[in-house]
């Protein structure tokens, strides 16, 4: 569960300027594409269109086959999950910042998760520090501790698919690798779309693209993209 393809996309947020200019991918379940290349080249587009933010201008989006168009947006909501560069926490506490994840599932999954068990779950995953605090208010948190918030608020949906939209660069390189750490772990059995800035982070990827101006302009693992460098 969880194969996405990407089939001659095309998008442009102006009708006269495309941002995406045909884009196939193919990502077989439970594998990790990593999606790479400059700035403005299309990537956090990419990631938002498999979320629906945006109807394409051509082509399609399956998710096991169904075309995500047809999708209900409840279903593509608990379908996937999104860990941003800059997460926006509610002024509240991080017990109510992670449940709210929960919100946007389908009925079925809220049904599921709504034994509180659930959540204490992914509570007693955050470090220490963090996790004798879930019912404080007011709390100043640093950007780290935020992405693991950000990344519990994911995950109470156990979401098939997840995408990872820069969502550690904003981070300094110790922390990063820290949280890095966290994501390969809990990546494992999802469909996971990486974007990322450098190939340095993404070594472990099963593919990765490298989009430039709209275009998927190489393909390959690390090492093949290596070679060709
Ligand atoms: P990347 O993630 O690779 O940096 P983006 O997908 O953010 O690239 O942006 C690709 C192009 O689309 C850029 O030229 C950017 O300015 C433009 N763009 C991004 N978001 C919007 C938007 N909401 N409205 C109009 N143009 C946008
Ligand atoms: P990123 O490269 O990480 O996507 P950007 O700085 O390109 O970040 O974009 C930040 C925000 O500004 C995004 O929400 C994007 O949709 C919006 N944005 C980017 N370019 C444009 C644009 N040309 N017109 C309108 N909104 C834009």
């Amino acid at each position: 569960q969880g194969h996405v393809r990407f089939e001659a996309v095309r998008f442009g947020y102006d009708a006269d300027r495309d941002i995406l200019k045909g884009i196939d991918l193919d990502v077989p379940p439970g594998s990790t594409l990593a999606v790479v290349g400059p700035s403005g080249a299309g990537k956090s587009t990419l990631a938002r269109l498999l979320y629906r933010f945006y109807d394409l201008t051509g082509g399609r989006i399956t998710i096991d086959g169904q075309d995500i168009a047809l999708v209900r947006q409840a279903s593509l909501r608990a379908a996937i999950g999104i860990v941003p560069q800059d997460t926006v926490l509610f002024n509240d506490t991080i017990g109510y910042n992670i449940a709210y994840g929960r919100e946007g599932a389908t009925e079925l999954e809220v049904a599921r998760a709504a034994d509180g068990a659930a959540i204490g779950g992914f509570i007693a995953s955050l470090p220490e520090g963090l996790n004798t605090r879930v019912g404080e208010r007011g709390l100043k948190l640093s950007g780290g501790e935020k992405q693991r918030v950000a990344i519990a608020r994911t995950l109470v949906k156990d979401p098939p698919i997840l995408i990872l939209d820069e969502a550690t660069s904003a981070l300094d390189s110790r922390t990063e690798a820290e949280i890095q750490e966290t994501l390969a772990r809990i990546e494992r059995g999802r469909t996971t779309i990486v974007i990322a800035h450098r190939l340095s982070t993404v070594v472990d990827a099963d593919q990765i693209v490298v989009l430039d101006a709209g275009r998927v302009a190489e393909r390959g693992t690390h090492a093949e993209l290596l070679r060709k460098a």
